[in-house]
C-alpha cells in the first residue's frame, strides 16, 4: 500500500517536473501553414533583395516557413526562448536548406538568420511533434512532395512576366498537386499585383498535406496576376 502511494507521488512529481522543463509541451495549434515564396516577387519590389552567400537561388518556389496555426486563425509564436537555433543540429540538411529555403533578405548572409527566425518564432511552438532537425526535414519533404512549379508550368502558368487569373493559378496547382493553396500577392516596382506566396495546409502531425481549415489574412491579389521571371 505504502509502496503504491509512493509510486503515485513519484509519477505525479515526474509529471510536474517534466512540464516545468518543457518535456510535456502541449499541442497548442490545429494544423500548419507551409508557406512558399516566389523569389522573383520578393526581389522585384521597391525593397529589393540580396542573394545569399551561396549565390542566386534556382528559379523555383522556396520555403518561407512551416507555421503552427489554430482553426480560429490565431497562432502561437516564440514558444521557447531557451531553444535557440543551432545550425550543427541540421548540418546534414544545410545544402538542401540553401537550395530550397534560401534567404533573400539584405544584407547578404548564409541563411542561418532566416532559418533561426523561423525555428524560434514558429518551430518552437511545435515541440510536441518536431525537434529542430525534424522541423526542417518535414518542411523540406513537404515542399518536395508538392512540386508546385512543375504543376504550374504543366498547367500553362509560367514564370515569364506574363499575367494570369487567380483561377488559372489555383486550377493548375490543384490539378498538379491535389491541393488548392491560398495565393498571396505583393506589388512589383510599377505597382502590378504579382504572385508572391502560396499557403498550403499540413495536418497537426506535420506529415501530410490537407485542405486548409481556415485561410490566412494575406494581401489579396488583383484580377490580373503577374508571374515574374527570376
Ligand atoms: P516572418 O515574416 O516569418 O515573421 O519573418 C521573416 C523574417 O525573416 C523577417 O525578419 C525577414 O527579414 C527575414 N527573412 C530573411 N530572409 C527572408 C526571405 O527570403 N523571405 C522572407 N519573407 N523573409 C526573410
Ligand atoms: P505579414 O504581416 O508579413 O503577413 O506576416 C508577418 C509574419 O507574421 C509572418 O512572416 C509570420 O511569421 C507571421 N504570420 C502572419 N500571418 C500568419 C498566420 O496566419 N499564421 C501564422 N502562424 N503566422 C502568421
Amino acid at each position: 500500500m505504502a509502496a503504491r502511494s509512493s509510486l503515485k507521488i513519484s509519477v505525479a512529481l515526474l509529471l510536474v517536473l517534466g512540464s516545468a522543463v518543457g518535456y510535456c509541451a502541449a499541442q497548442d495549434y490545429d494544423f500548419f501553414y507551409l508557406v512558399l515564396q516566389w523569389p522573383g516577387s520578393y526581389c522585384n519590389t521597391k525593397q529589393s533583395c540580396c542573394y545569399p552567400k551561396s549565390g542566386k537561388p534556382a528559379a523555383d518556389f522556396g520555403i518561407h516557413g512551416l507555421w503552427p496555426n489554430r482553426d480560429d486563425g490565431s497562432y502561437p509564436q516564440n514558444c521557447n526562448p531557451d531553444s535557440e537555433f543551432d545550425p550543427s543540429k541540421v548540418s546534414d540538411l544545410l545544402s538542401s536548406l540553401r537550395a530550397n529555403w534560401p534567404t533573400l533578405a539584405c544584407p547578404t548572409n548564409d541563411g542561418v538568420r532566416f532559418w533561426g527566425h523561423e525555428w524560434e518564432k514558429h518551430g518552437t511552438c511545435a515541440a510536441d511533434v518536431f525537434d529542430e532537425h525534424g522541423y526542417f526535414q518535414a518542411a523540406l519533404r513537404l515542399r518536395d512532395d508538392l512540386g508546385v512549379l512543375r504543376a504550374l508550368t504543366a498547367g500553362g502558368v509560367n514564370p515569364d512576366g506574363g499575367y494570369y487569373t487567380i483561377d488559372q493559378i489555383k486550377g493548375a496547382i490543384s490539378q498538379g498537386t491535389g491541393f488548392e493553396p491560398y495565393v498571396e500577392c505583393n506589388r512589383d516596382e510599377s505597382g502590378n499585383s504579382q504572385l508572391y506566396q502560396l499557403y498550403f495546409c499540413v495536418n497537426a502531425a506535420g506529415d501530410s498535406l490537407i485542405e486548409c481549415p481556415v485561410l490566412p489574412r494575406g494581401r489579396p491579389c488583383g484580377k490580373r496576376i503577374e508571374f515574374p521571371a527570376f
